[in-house]
């Protein structure tokens, strides 16, 4: 190979890491692309027999319908990325058979055509080029497989509508197809699985979106997704190691970055214009996450675009609700978007149906060409609703012996059914561990056990076992909440109650600022949410942070409230706000988290401070408030906030605007039934979680009660260790557990 191209380039400072002698990277980041490309090959069920072709991975294949401009984009782009251009049509096909390529179609029909063009194909071997391919070549998978060796596809996705348009303007004859006498739309929609399932790099194009415009995107896509890499808000770059190449399997497989910090993609936050927002208008929730999180993980070696869609596919095949997470009017301007009709009935369920796929695959990725596999043991501290979803997420994986979960939750400050409901969860390699304490000191003991490398090592060593975070510090598990806020919006727009492109605010309970750090970049995608508003209970250290500029932790206790879930007074993922805001100034992110760390409190500049202005609001409500607003708002709509969506509903109340404002509700109201029958004055003394449900049902709610909870309650609690709040304790019980 005489060229060295970007991705072969990208390969080999991937392959630095694993062979450098770093603190950090343990044993377990052994992402040798070459593991990455055998689990491919799997797969797409390669033939065996190219498995050891020289890879040059140097080519770009672009594909697309008929008529999306292929040809013309890749002349653009051959000239912008200075490498030759070959059209399929004109410089393979034509050549080869000696006759025009409409002729061919003609002479020997629609199907042999394929075979016809797939066999040409076999014998073109691309070198550093830009290759147009034609409309039909991706119907042809041996082909396909062939030129999977020698470069990455590049989807031109244009709508179909365009393309019947153009067409019938170009008068083209030469669609497989268009002979038989089938409509071009139907021909278009057929086509599109094929391109569906083989492209490595989408690019979502506007609608009558120019040519060169076009190839603009797609050198720009290529960039970033060779650079696709991750950092430490505190630390630019990892150890000093400047080579290093950290991968999306490697952020999910490690939860917290080495140096304490959280790890963030190197990069801008990825933009959609208002145009191609407008593409995603009328696709279902998965087909929307899928082009959403493409824009995110583009490191398409790490997670294929196929693979993604699979897991997508999946996880939100276990809603309650075909929409997923959709948006229904509540009053005046206000709306809610029902983040509860997944199986454990809070919003963290969208994440954590898919994160724990994106973690096996993480994890098989890794080990797929070592004989031994690694352990992995997830440890979570739930303030209530991640325990169940986590485990709900990690039971549901097929074929797991090497992933075990342990999940630490507060005795004090969690309602009886979720309580019940971790408890009752069945899985063998599921450990749910109560603590005597709050969920500050669960959250605190595992960033403690993280921390300390002696008790990693032992654990390594003993029993091959790396530990792993699934809460929102993960940025696997933060990424896929940005699609629902984007969802959200696209939803109003699909009802008619906004156009695209008019502002709305949203209102969002919060705890660990995932949620609305999520909102907070699908806002940057290009989103046009107009302020984020931070709704807090009593715990409002966020408040007073986001009015004063100061978060002090030195005056607080955590108090117990009807909201548990958002009891929180170290509000993790602030860390990544403070971070993008300071416009990835790490060093000041770190000195923030030092001083934290020493003195309780930290305080921002006033620059900073005014950029943040810009961006939130924030306000918090009282106890009596919150339940005033579950039976206010009960009496006067018919519809049932769980406690956290009421915090949020008194403070959306308070900031209300012209314009319409989402208020997230993150729970449905029967997890938190006994606190939802107290505020309606319902009396509750002497009765089962059971019987509350059948209080609640009798009262005909909207939403209406939820399914998933309802066969829960009759499960049986199996869980049922209580441990001190002592770290030595809990560090005895996960040897326990792992050396079962
Ligand atoms: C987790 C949770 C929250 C808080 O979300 P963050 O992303 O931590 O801010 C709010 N409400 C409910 C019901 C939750 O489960």
């Amino acid at each position: 190979m005489l060229k060295t191209s970007g991705v072969i380039l990208r390969l080999l400072r991937s392959d630095c890491h694993f062979n450098a002698p770093s603190s950090y990277l343990h044993n377990t980041f052994c992402l040798k692309n070459q593991n990455l490309e055998n689990h491919r090959h799997e797969k797409r069920s390669r033939p065996a027999s190219s498995q050891h072709t020289a890879r040059q991975l140097d080519s770009i294949f672009l594909m697309g319908s008929p008529g999306s401009g292929k040809t013309t984009i890749g002349r653009i782009v051959g000239s912008l990325l200075n490498k030759p251009v070959i059209d399929i049509d004109d410089h393979v096909l034509e050549p080869h058979w000696g006759i025009p390529v409409s002729q061919k179609l003609h002479e020997v029909g629609g199907d042999n055509f394929i075979l016809e063009e797939g066999k040409a194909l076999l014998e073109f071997t691309p070198i550093d080029s830009v290759v147009s391919l034609t409309g039909s070549n991706p119907m042809y998978a041996p082909a396909m497989e062939h030129l999977r060796n020698y470069g990455t596809f590049v989807f031109i996705d244009v709508q179909n509508e365009d393309i019947v348009q153009r067409l019938e303007k170009m008068k083209v004859s030469r669609i497989v197809g268009q002979e038989a006498g089938v409509h071009m739309r139907d021909i278009l929609q057929y086509r599109q699985q094929f391109y569906e399932a083989g492209y490595d790099i989408r690019v979502i194009c506007e609608q009558f979106e120019s040519q060169d415009d076009i190839a603009k995107k797609i050198v720009k896509a290529l960039e970033a997704s060779k650079a696709d890499t991750y950092i430490s808000t505190r630390n630019e770059k990892l150890d000093n190691h400047t080579n290093q190449f950290i991968t999306f399997n490697d952020v999910v497989l490690k939860g917290l970055a080495p140096d304490g910090g959280l790890f963030v993609p190197d990069r801008t936050v990825p933009e959609l214009s208002l145009k191609q927002w407008n593409r995603l208008i009328g696709l279902t929730f998965q087909d929307k996450a899928v082009r959403i999180l493409e824009q995110w993980i583009l490191d398409f070696r790490s997670v294929s675009q196929q693979d993604l869609k699979e897991y997508i596919k999946k996880a939100y095949s276990s809603f309650n609700c075909l929409k997923v997470a959709p948006v229904v009017h509540l009053q005046g301007k206000q709306y809610i978007q029902e983040l509860f009709h997944g199986p454990t009935a809070s919003f963290k369920d969208l994440a954590l149906q898919l994160m724990p796929q994106l973690f096996q695959h993480a994890v098989y990725s890794c080990s797929a060409s070592k004989s031994t596999s690694a352990r992995f043991l997830i440890l979570v501290a739930t303030s209530g609703d991640t325990g169940g979803a986590v485990l709900d997420g990690f039971r549901k994986l097929k074929d797991v012996t090497n992933i075990d979960v342990m999940v630490l939750y507060p005795q004090q400050g969690i309602s009886s059914i979720q309580q019940q409901q971790m408890t009752s969860m069945q899985g063998d390699n599921l450990h749910v561990v109560g603590v005597d304490s709050d969920f500050d000191f669960c959250q605190s003991t595992i960033k403690s056990i993280f921390n300390n490398d002696s008790f990693r090592e032992e654990l390594n060593e003993k029993h091959n076992c790396q530990i792993s975070a699934a809460n929102s510090i993960n940025w696997g598990r933060l990424l896929p909440q940005v699609v629902y806020h984007a969802v959200g919006y696209l939803d109003m727009v699909e009802q008619g109650i906004i156009s695209l492109g008019d502002r709305v605010d949203v209102c969002i309970p919060t705890g660990n600022f995932g949620n609305i750090l999520a909102a907070f970049y699908a806002k940057e995608m290009g989103i046009p949410f107009n302020r984020l508003i931070c709704a807090s209970n009593a715990n409002n250290i966020l408040t007073e942070f986001f009015q004063t500029g100061r978060y002090d932790l030195s005056q607080r206790t955590l108090l117990q409230t009807t909201s548990p879930a958002i009891d929180i007074l170290k509000s993790s993922n602030l860390e990544r706000f403070l971070y993008h805001l300071s416009g990835g100034d790490s060093g000041f992110v770190k000195s923030c988290y030092d001083n934290l760390a020493e003195s309780g409190s930290f305080e921002v500049p006033s620059e900073l401070k005014s950029k943040i202005d810009e961006l939130i609001v924030a306000d918090s409500c009282t106890e009596e408030e919150c339940h005033k607003a579950i039976k206010e708002t009960w009496e006067q709509t018919g519809y049932m906030l769980d406690p956290h969506t009421a915090v949020a509903k008194v403070v959306a109340d308070r900031h209300s605007s012209n314009l319409p404002m989402i208020i997230s509700s993150t729970a449905h109201f029967a997890k938190f039934a006994d606190s939802v029958l107290d505020a309606l004055n319902i009396e509750r003394d002497n009765l089962s979680p059971k019987q509350w449900y059948t209080k609640l049902r009798a009262l005909n709610t909207r939403p209406v009660m939820h399914r998933d909870l309802e066969s829960q309650i009759e499960l049986e609690s199996t869980h049922n260790t209580i441990l001190q709040p002592n770290i030595n304790e809990i560090m005895k019980e996960i040897r326990k557990f792992i050396s079962k």
